[in-house]
């Protein structure tokens, strides 16, 4: 075979997957966000700041459980976050 692009030769390359998930997975390992690609959130090992809330909303609904409260259980949000960086620094 002739031309196209080189395959890239990983632990992912034999992977019963498909190339989207491989894709995901690459992302994943190289500390980047598995749907944008983006550089993940300091809060979230697989998404960005945008994808960690959806996630996170997504599970909150999937769960039925009520919005995120101060002292509740989970993945503290974003905008709380960095509500209390700002609160340090001053
Ligand atoms: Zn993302």
């Amino acid at each position: 075979m002739n031309g196209g692009r080189p395959k890239i030769i990983d632990e992912f390359t034999d992977r019963p997957v498909s190339r989207q998930r491989i894709k995901q997975l690459r992302w994943k390992r190289d500390g980047r966000c598995s749907i944008c690609g983006k550089p993940h959130s300091a809060t979230s090992a697989n998404f960005c700041d945008k994808h960690a809330e959806s996630a996170t909303k997504f599970g909150r609904k999937y769960s039925s459980s009520k919005p995120w409260h101060p002292g509740g259980r989970g993945r503290i949000p974003n905008k709380v976050k960095f509500a209390a960086k700002e609160f340090d620094q001053t």
